[in-house]
């Protein structure tokens, strides 16, 4: 249900992928949190798709709220996001 075109998407989604990386790395990196937060506002899908989205929103909250991100969070964020990069390449070197 989606009309956005999933190349350009895709280009733009990992890009997100490694900001989630800077986030989780760095706590509270401020370039990093607005461009995500601009992504999650202009391609809602994305990160529903890879199943991180309310995580990922919560996170973005929390990161510069002052709490530190409970670490089954941070958890399974890592996982998710290697699984993502994992199907990028895959997917990649298939064509
Ligand atoms: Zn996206």
């Amino acid at each position: 249900m989606s009309d956005v075109d999933p190349e350009l998407t895709q280009l733009d989604c990992s890009a997100v992928i490694a900001d989630v990386w800077l986030l989780l790395d760095n706590e509270c990196d401020q370039n990093a949190r607005e461009r995500l937060q601009g992504h999650l506002d202009s391609c809602p899908s994305c990160l529903a798709h890879y199943g991180i989205e309310q995580q990922l929103k919560a996170l973005v909250n929390r990161k510069c709220g002052g709490d530190q991100a409970p670490q089954s969070l941070r958890d399974r964020l890592r996982i998710e996001i290697r699984k993502t990069v994992i199907v990028h390449e895959v997917s990649e070197s298939d064509r």
